[in-house]
């Protein structure tokens, strides 16, 4: 049976070329770039040089990258960090109703030891207007974290505009670009943000690898919350994930050299996709914007069809979409996202979401719009909704 994997939102494969440049750090360089002799100096200087690229690759300075376990830990790091800093006073920290549950737990979370948050509404299309952020503004904000782009949907979010904003209330502003690598350019002088999340396995690197971007100008408006030894500059204690890092740079520096051309690819496909399913069956709708969106992403509602129930139909013609985002798939509770949208709960429901990677062919988007308008077809004359 042909296999379609259309879920590269919720990861993506290893690109060979990145797995070749971190095999030798499993083996002939495995010092610990702590130690002194030469087996640790020669790690050493790789993690400084994948840093020295990253940097480049992101529009910072290499004092500014900070390697993590991946988008949930920098996501924490910042929150956490900025919270703490903050502790005796406490504050205020503003966020959207859309972010990833690595954001809106961490928030959550400063909210029981005693925080303020507002979670920021976000019209039909998923964007934050920039007045909406202007009127949640307090003189105790202490944090600003609106999500560059979002992984249900696709939006991509005004962060200029709303990092502008919050620098003129010299408020740190926090963004989680955790689904922009690789899909659209990110230069963190161009976005004028103070902190910034990346995660490796979502642009054909490895998995548990991250990047926390931190603004020289910012780095004291937060505090370490891994402490041990010295590691990346005390902002985060633990002997550093040296094939992870490498496999990072290089999935990066890829991804990079691609962004002219594969993203664009995949918006076409996508297109192709989305109207062929038009074409083949009635009460299809997209759920996000036209523009200003991620290629290759696509949120669709089948109307009176439950998502899960297709979605399993799909994964046994070797299909792989997912249903509200993958880390809610095993609760009930229609999506935070579309539901901040405004979008009925039984449209939410009937969503799945389909996310387009490189792999991704004519002939997987001619096989689906094959197999999937059948099975619609047939849920639909079972169907109790
Ligand atoms: C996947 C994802 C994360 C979490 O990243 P991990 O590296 O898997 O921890 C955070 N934010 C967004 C938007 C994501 O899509």
């Amino acid at each position: 049976m042909r296999k379609v994997y259309m879920d590269h939102s919720a990861t993506t494969p290893t690109r060979p070329e990145v797995v070749e440049a971190m095999l030798p750090f499993f083996t002939e360089q495995f010092g610990n770039p702590s130690s002194l002799h030469q087996f640790g100096q020669w790690t050493r200087a790789a993690v400084e040089e994948a840093r020295d690229r990253v940097a480049k690759l992101i529009g910072a300075e290499s004092e500014e990258v900070f390697f993590t376990s991946g988008g949930t830990e920098s996501d924490n790091m910042v929150i956490k960090g900025v919270g703490f800093k903050n502790i005796e006073k406490r504050g205020h920290i503003i966020t959207s109703k859309i972010e990833h549950h690595a954001v809106l737990e961490a928030v959550g979370f400063m909210e029981k030891l005693g925080f303020d948050a507002t979670y920021l509404d976000v019209d039909g299309y998923g964007f934050v207007s920039p007045d909406t952020l202007r009127e949640a503004i307090r003189d105790d904000t202490i944090l600003i974290s609106v999500m560059m782009t979002n992984n249900e949907v696709g939006t991509i979010e005004p962060i200029r505009v709303l990092a502008d904003i919050a620098r003129e209330r010299e408020i740190p502003f926090h963004t989680d670009a955790v689904q922009s690598f690789g899909k659209i350019p990110v230069d963190v002088e161009e976005l004028g943000i103070d902190f910034l999340a990346s995660s490796g396995h979502k642009f054909y690197g490895p998995k548990g690898v991250g990047i926390c971007y931190m603004r020289k100008s910012a780095q004291h408006r937060l505090v370490n919350f891994v402490h041990g030894g010295s590691h990346e500059s005390g902002k985060r204690a633990g002997t550093e994930n040296i094939p992870g890092i490498i496999g990072f740079a290089k999935a990066l520096e890829l991804a990079v050299a691609d962004l002219d051309r594969e993203p664009r690819r995949q918006a076409e496909l996508a297109d192709m996709f989305y109207r062929g399913l038009r074409d083949a069956i009635d009460g299809v709708e997209l759920n996000g914007p036209e523009k200003n969106r991620l290629p290759g992403l696509l949120n669709i509602s089948f109307d009176k069809i439950e998502g899960e129930s297709l979605l399993i139909s799909l994964d046994m013609q070797g299909i792989a979409a997912s249903s509200g985002s993958a880390c809610t798939s095993e609760t009930l509770e229609a999506s935070h996202v579309l539901t901040a949208m405004h979008c009925d709960p039984v449209r939410a429901h009937s969503s799945l979401r389909f996310s387009l990677g490189r792999e991704n062919t004519e002939e997987d988007i001619e096989y689906v719009l094959r197999v999937l308008p059948p099975i619609v077809e047939k849920l639909r004359s079972v169907s109790m909704l």
